[in-house]
């Protein structure tokens, strides 16, 4: 099994990091959202790819921008996200209100491009899906590199806390136009594509969830239900709350 290692000597399986979970906005039970994570080592690092869903009926696209337009730390997708002479139009909470924008004039495909922080080693794009009468749904997918562990403090690591990010990280952003792109790194590798991984998170959006300790979804989907809000895919190696920070 590959184990992957943070600072001091604790080994993690893979399978720990992978994790489905669903449950209803705070504030606003008509937003759907489901979050999943899966991890692989790549070169020695540990990288992880998040997919976060959140699916909006259509009578409340507006109330959503809105929320997306006030400052809502809640889809930031990295530490990053509001320092000074970032580029606006790359901000996770912009692309998914340009992304509603889109569906409501009909695009078909709202696929953003992949926009990589400058501080930080992490990549996010923003898609979104018309679901007719079921609503909209906006997805952000990202890649973090969390670094090989090796030497404590991990730079790659450390780069997702610190406020200023990585100073390599910032310097190779100045000169290095050929830059590694993470998301290749992860999906050259990856033993289920992003189409794939996409395609079952949509299934798994509309999947019948009750709350009761345990939902058997006439899809075979097995929902765990904790802490009276949320729902989790059994089995899943882990739950949401160890990855609150970096969703
Ligand atoms: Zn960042
Ligand atoms: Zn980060």
């Amino acid at each position: 099994m590959k184990q992957h290692r943070h600072g001091i000597d604790i080994g993690f399986p893979l399978e720990a990091f992978q994790y489905v979970e669903v449950w209803q906005g705070e504030g606003s039970p008509w937003k759907v959202l489901l979050s999943s994570a899966n991890a692989q080592i790549v070169s020695d690092e540990l990288l992880m790819r998040f997919q976060i869903w959140t699916l909006v009926p259509w009578n409340r696209s507006d109330t959503f921008v809105e929320e997306l337009e006030k400052d809502n730390h809640l889809y930031d997708v990295c530490a990053h996200n509001r320092i000074g002479g970032r580029r606006v139009e790359s901000t996770a909470t912009t692309l998914m209100i340009s992304r509603v924008q889109q569906l409501e004039e009909g695009v078909e495909n709202c696929q953003s491009r992949t926009f990589q922080c400058s501080y930080c080693y992490m990549e996010h794009m923003v898609d979104a899906k018309d679901f007719g009468e079921r609503g909209l749904a906006v997805i952000t997918t990202k890649w973090v590199n969390f670094g090989a562990g090796r030497e404590t403090p991990d730079a790659k690591w450390k780069s997702h806390r610190d406020r200023y990010g990585d100073r390599d990280r910032r310097e190779i952003n100045q000169t290095d136009e050929h830059r590694r792109s993470l998301r290749e790194d992860f999906e050259n590798q990856a033993e289920v594509s992003l189409e794939d991984l996409t395609a079952d998170n949509e299934k798994k959006l509309f999947s019948t969830r009750k709350p009761q300790v345990v939902t058997r979804a006439p899809d075979g989907c097995v929902w765990r239900w904790r802490y009276g809000t949320r729902w989790y895919l059994d089995p899943s190696g882990t739950t949401g709350s160890a990855w609150e920070y970096w969703l």
